[in-house]
């Protein structure tokens, strides 16, 4: 009880009006809360400071080399002005201490920074570093005036807040706030930020405590502290995400129903021994292993299954779903386009030839005849497996007992297209997602965290790697002329454009003359060529990609829409048009389009002039690797966790402080004391969990975790 008191007064007091701190006007605190959302004591606490000054550490100017990022010099103003027009127009000023002159640069507020800047006058000057024709430059830094008092004195570390221009006309700049929150400190004690992690983790990870840390990440005695007191809150913040993230899947694995498919048999066995042309690698046992304990254990089933493409992920569908035909269920299984469905459906035909079971295939263009026989198979159960496009998720299609449905291409399908999946059933069948777009292992913990997740990590044997080359665009000819040699041994070829935007007038004229230029290499009837791209009619689309997969035309010129998983495994030659301008996964899933067949297979990345940084990184990565994990991890190191694909919306990444790309180490360390203290005490009953389960109960959690099936 006396607990509780004390932690409710505390919420009090940290809930009170920014308003109430001396010299925060209504003025100032409506604008504090526009600008910075910042409403209460608790925002304050939380609007973390950019960095610390030390006004005593001064850089000396000739220390500064090609390699420093930032720096701190202090010195005389000895020179301003404005020059360039226009766009160009800028304001150059020179800064001169004892070993160097350094220049600073404004694009933007120059009549500003004109009038508060004196010629003359000593500045202290913090920025990061640019060279300009071989000399040091800043570009916008921060610049105060500068007094010996300033320097020599104590070390003293000055937080520095984030701001906006807004804020700093009204006096609210960034040393204004830190003012704010020093006097926030004298308002609480640390009772009012109550340790909320158990002591264990405390002492395990030697963190510092939880109001020291709120305390020292603004206003640090040193910087050791400083970085301890980081260290400490971005922990607390990773760790409580994936605690909510653990309750929530113990919570789904506690209340969901689901079919028990308890035995394997004939169906199954009769399969794995007679009919599957190969042995199953060891990744796809896993996943197999894994979807079985599954099925077995009286709960829905609800797997995202990860897989390179071609590492086989069809196979572990299919046994699945003999599994499911064993038990007597049906199954379904749903491809994002007809083509997809279609080779599905004649591979899956091929392999289950002589095994009595009901294959069918419904897509938008099976005749009204076919379609009421396929309907009528599947409400009286003679239908095992349905294949199909989203036509099988048409209220239309009833089932007798529906008990599995895999779901390929996860990112194609919205998820209330999946969620339709689920009503087809009394008791939900089991959800197995397959998606080709590798997530990096700790993006996938931290955004799927509350779903199964199987990995295959590794590729069937014998495969060949695919080689990957970058040229020029000048160096058209000869590929052209690679091609050739390459449809001459019997092969076939690709050639992407980009289209990033369907509309795009000038993407799609660039698209047609790259065919015209195509066709001018390859003329008829010595060779064929068909076009696809989004602006076709869907069945001018399916005819055309049709001839390509059966072998009528030898090069397919298209745009991204030929991306998603077809299979051609003829096709040994994938070039890829101003291939800077796509994306890594993109890249990769178009590369994952050849490499299918015995034949050695080559991608061509043909670029433009102009390469930007982050492009020429993304060229470089698809030439040294084929391995689609290696590709995610740099994509999310140059995208940031926010853009990866699948992920955007599911606000699970926004983190204050922690951030999963550089905070792996830490975050690693979170989940895994989560799940240690989840397996000993899932109900956080323990007096050692009290702190955990009283935070929790005061806390309302404003994150939604995104299901995705
Ligand atoms: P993806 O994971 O991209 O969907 P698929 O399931 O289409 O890959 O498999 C790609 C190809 O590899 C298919 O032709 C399939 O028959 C073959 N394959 C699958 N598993 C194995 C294996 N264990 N050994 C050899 N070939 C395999
Ligand atoms: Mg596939």
């Amino acid at each position: 009880m006396y607990k509780h008191t004390i932690i409710s007064s505390t919420s009090n007091i940290l809930s009170s009006p920014v308003e109430y701190l001396t010299g925060v006007s209504a003025v100032r605190g409506d604008l504090l809360r526009k600008e910075l959302g910042i409403f209460t004591f608790k925002d304050l606490l939380e609007h973390y400071p950019i960095r610390h000054v030390d006004k005593t550490k001064v850089d000396t100017i000739s220390s500064i080399l090609i390699e420093t990022e930032y720096a701190q010099v202090a010195g005389k103003l000895i020179s301003m002005q404005i020059v360039g027009e226009k766009r160009s127009r800028r304001l150059i000023a020179q800064l001169k201490d004892q070993t160097g002159i350094i220049e600073l640069v404004w694009f933007q507020g120059i009549q500003w920074v004109e009038k508060i800047l004196h010629i003359g006058n000593q500045y202290l000057v913090f920025g990061k570093l640019g060279f300009f024709m071989g000399k040091p430059q800043m570009a916008h830094p921060d610049i105060e005036n500068y007094t010996p008092q300033n320097a020599g004195g104590k070390s003293y570390l000055e937080p520095v807040y984030p701001s906006t221009e807004k804020l700093k006309a009204k006096g609210l700049n960034g040393k204004i706030i830190g003012k704010l929150t020093q006097e926030l400190f004298q308002r609480i004690t640390e009772k009012d930020i109550p340790e909320n992690l158990p002591d264990s983790i405390l002492k395990e990870f030697k963190l510092m405590n939880r109001f020291d840390a709120c305390k020292q990440i603004h206003l640090p005695v040193s910087d050791k502290n400083y970085r301890q007191a980081l260290r400490r809150l971005k922990f607390e913040e990773l760790f409580l995400a994936q605690l909510s993230i653990q309750l929530i899947k113990l919570n789904r694995l506690k209340t969901s129903k689901g079919l028990v498919f308890e035995k394997i048999g004939v169906l199954f066995n009769d399969f794995y021994e007679n009919h599957i042309p190969f042995q199953l690698t060891n990744a796809q046992k896993n996943v197999l292993k894994e979807i079985r304990k599954d099925i077995g254990s009286g709960r829905q089933m609800n797997r995202l299954l990860q897989g390179d493409v071609g590492s086989g992920k069809t196979m572990v569908a299919l046994l699945s779903m003999l599994i499911a035909a064993d038990n007597g269920y049906q199954s379904v299984l749903m491809a994002p386009t007809e083509i997809l469905a279609q080779q599905h459906f004649n591979s899956i035909t091929d392999l289950l030839k002589g095994l009595p079971l009901n294959i069918s295939l419904l897509t938008g263009s099976t005749t009204a005849k076919e379609r009421k026989l396929v309907l009528q198979g599947c409400e009286e159960g003679s239908v095992t497996i349905l294949i199909g496009t989203h036509a099988i998720i048409e209220d239309k299609v009833v089932f007798k007992n529906l008990g599995f449905s895999v779901v390929d291409e996860q990112h194609k399908f919205g998820v209330a297209q999946r969620a339709k999946l689920w009503k087809k059933s009394v008791v939900p069948p089991h959800v197995l997602v397959m998606t080709a777009t590798p997530i990096p292992r700790t993006l996938a913990l931290t955004v799927y965290g509350d779903l199964d997740f199987s990995v295959i990590d590794e590729l069937p044997p014998g495969r060949q790697p695919i080689t990957t080359v970058q040229r020029n665009e000048t160096a058209r000819p000869q590929v052209m002329d690679f091609i050739k040699e390459q449809l001459q041994l019997g092969r076939q070829a690709y050639v992407v454009y980009p289209l990033i935007e369907e509309s795009s007038k000038l993407d799609f004229e660039n698209l047609m003359k790259g065919f015209e230029e195509v066709k001018s290499f390859f003329p008829e009837p010595a060779y064929w060529i068909s076009m696809v791209h989004g602006k076709q009619p869907a069945a001018l689309k399916e005819t055309n990609m049709n001839r390509f997969v059966q072998g009528d035309t030898q090069i397919l010129v298209g745009t991204t829409v030929i991306e998603v998983g077809v299979n051609v495994p003829n096709a040994s030659v994938m070039v890829i048009e101003s291939a800077e301008k796509f994306g890594l996964s993109q890249l990769h899933q178009l590369r994952g389009r050849v490499g299918r067949g015995a034949d050695k297979s080559y991608c061509i990345l043909l670029t433009g002039q102009k390469i930007s940084h982050d492009a020429r990184e993304r060229l470089k990565m698809m030439v040294s690797t084929n391995d689609g994990f290696k590709i995610s991890e740099k994509d999310l190191e140059l995208r940031g966790p926010g853009e990866i694909e699948g992920t955007r919306q599911s606000g699970t990444l926004q983190f204050k402080l922690a951030n999963i790309v550089d905070d792996k180490v830490i975050l690693e360390a979170a989940r895994n004391s989560v799940e240690t203290i989840l397996t000993k005490d899932a109900d956080l009953i323990s007096p050692e969990n009290q702190p955990l389960k009283t935070f929790l109960q005061l806390q309302k959690t404003k994150t939604r975790w995104s299901k995705i099936a």
